[in-house]
Parts: C-alpha cells; structure tokens; sequence
C-alpha cells in the first residue's frame, strides 16, 4: 500500500507541474490541451493502478464506450474505455476523453449492459461539458494539489485517487452529467432507467456501510433530488415514466 501511495504522490506532484506548465490559474485550458493533459495523466494512471487483464472485461466497456461516442462524441476529443484492477466501486473520466471503470463496479453492475452504459454515459458527459478544466479554472485543482503537497500524509489510495482522478464537480455538473448520460445511452439504445438502478444498488451499498465505494460515486450527492431530478429526466426523454426506486 505504502509504496502505492507514494507512487501516486508522485503522480499528484508530475499533475502539479503539468498544470503549471499548462497556464497559471484562472486559464481554460484549449481543447487540444484538455487531451494532452488527458493522455498523459492516463498513462500514469494506468502505470499505478494496472489494467485488469480479463480481455472480456475490457471488451465490454470498449464495446459500450464505443456505442455512446458513435451518438455523442466529440470529433476534438479522443476517448477511451478501460477497466482498471481495482475492486472498489469507482468510475471516473480524465479531460479530453479517458474514462476509467474500477472492476469492483463491474461486478457490481454485474451483467446489467444498461447500468454500465449509464455510468460510462455520465463520466462522457463529464468529458464533453468540459467539466475538469472548469473546475481548475476555479482554482479547485490548485488547492487540491496544495492540499496533497502540504499536509502529506495521505493515508490511502483512494483518498489520493479521490484527490487526483475525482474533482468535487459542481452539484449543477453532475446533474447535468446525469441528464445527458440519460440522453446519450437512450441515443445509443440503452434503456437509460439503468441510471436509476445504478443509483439504487449505490444507495443499498453505501446503507450496507460499504466502504469500497470511494468518493465520486457516494451518495453525496446521491440525493432524493438527483434520483428524482433522473427520473424526471428518462420520462421526458422515453416518454414513459422511469423505474421507481425500491426501498
Ligand atoms: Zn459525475
């Protein structure tokens, strides 16, 4: 674990200077740049935390991921879909288009297509809302890496991983994440209902006391009012009403 962490310390601290680089505080990064920095934080991402090497896996997701980028793709951006060897309960996209799925959340979509697509919908929405780079040009980036330079003693991965590949989007970002996920996996003939499952199984996870659900995916804000707010949402797009959440 240890020397984990400290590898991705490293990680942190190379996402510093590569910020730096990019332009002081307050710029929004160029689409061109969002993928350099994509690119390059992707490959030490998939240094750390290895790609799970079941080829079906992988498969899937590229499958799913290649669907939703057929229908919602952003010619600028270069995306990609993997599974990391992860068993936590975790997603999350980088800027300019990686997105990750930990294989713990695989197994708990287990073989539900829709509930994959809807998550890997919403890290695309992520994506192409450009979310990352309005954050950073919050200056949020900036004191997330103040934070993991100064205080250190980090005491996990998944904490760093929260500090590094999860930004504290807007609660506004992950509702509209969450209406144009529904939309995209509609477009690419998903029943976008599996969103609400997702958010259900989250739900029964997180009240069970799991602990391997990291930050990005917990229910904060997995409120009454997003699941609503989804629900909502599949109705106006499907024209029928959405699943119900069962207690
Ligand atoms: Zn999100």
């Amino acid at each position: 674990m240890q020397t984990v962490s400290r590898k991705v310390l490293g990680l942190v601290l190379m996402l510093g200077v590569l910020l730096s680089l990019t332009g002081c505080r307050g710029t929004v990064w160029s689409k061109r740049e969002e993928v350099r920095i994509g690119q390059q934080v992707a490959k030490e991402v998939e240094a750390t935390y290895k790609l799970d090497p079941n080829p079906e896996n992988q498969r899937r997701v590229q499958l799913i991921g290649q669907r939703l980028v057929a229908v919602a793709g952003d010619k600028d951006f270069k995306y990609s879909f993997k599974v990391l060897a992860v068993d936590e309960v975790n997603a999350f996209a980088l800027p300019g288009g990686p997105i990750y799925v930990f294989r713990g959340l695989l197994e708990m979509v287990g073989d539900d297509d829709d509930m994959l697509a809807c998550v890997l919908a919403h890290e695309m929405a992520h994506v192409n809302q450009r979310h990352a780079a309005k954050q950073y040009s919050k200056g949020v980036w900036a004191d997330i890496l103040i934070t993991a330079a100064t205080r250190g003693r980090v005491r996990d991965v998944a904490q760093l991983t929260n500090l590094l590949v999860q930004l504290e989007y807007s609660r506004r970002d992950e509702y509209e994440s969450d209406r144009l996920g529904i939309e995209y996996a509609y477009q690419a003939g998903y029943d976008p209902n599996g969103m609400i499952r997702f958010f259900q199984l989250l739900r029964q996870r997180e009240r069970g006391g799991d602990k391997g659900i990291l930050a990005n995916l917990r229910t904060h804000p997995l409120t009454e009012n997003r699941i609503w707010r989804a629900q909502q949402h599949i109705q106006k797009v499907t024209g029928k009403p959405a699943e119900e959440v069962r207690e």
